[in-house]
């Protein structure tokens, strides 16, 4: 009988993750040129510079386990993001646009936190420190990003798509 391990679930899920940040990486874009208000524009392009550099990170872990960087289709994430494609067309140019793209946005990110969190205690299991301290970079940084797309929420964006 075949047997798979830790390291195993550890590169699938990094493969997971890369394929994900790239599409991430494609769809910021799109999401900052839908966003009305200025600072959610804002928020989207400096996420997406984050962004590239949590694939830079990923292809470091990748590079401390001596495998090869290479992506594997994440129907999660596909998911996530034809839904947010969903917003952008439906509401395009309608007061509740920036309110559809943060939940949209907030979507990916949760899928994000969840994923480095539980890639991070895998590393520190596998007794990768390394790779296990590029996880929770990125993972902070998925965090504050969730959390400042939460206040942008608060301080108006919501009232405005009920405003209307
Ligand atoms: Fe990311
Ligand atoms: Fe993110």
């Amino acid at each position: 009988m075949a047997t798979k391990t830790l390291d195993d679930l550890f590169y699938a899920g990094l493969r997971d993750l890369l394929y994900a940040e790239k599409k991430v990486l494609k769809a910021l874009p799109r999401m900052a040129r839908g966003a009305q208000a200025k600072e959610l524009k804002a928020a989207f392009e400096k996420h997406k510079e984050q962004t590239e550099g949590h694939v830079e990170r990923l292809q470091l872990v990748f590079d401390i386990i001596d495998k090869r960087a290479m992506g594997k289709t994440c129907p999660a994430i596909d998911g996530i993001i034809e839904e947010g494609e969903e917003i952008l067309e439906e509401f395009k140019g309608t007061t509740a646009i920036d309110a559809g793209l943060i939940g949209a946005a907030q979507a990916v990110e949760h899928y994000e936190i969840t994923r480095y969190g539980t890639l991070k205690r895998w590393a520190e299991n596998l007794k990768l420190p390394k790779a296990a301290e590029l996880l929770d970079a990125t993972l902070k940084e998925e965090s504050k990003t969730n959390e400042d797309l939460t206040a942008l929420a608060d301080a108006g964006l919501n009232k405005q798509a009920v405003a209307a």
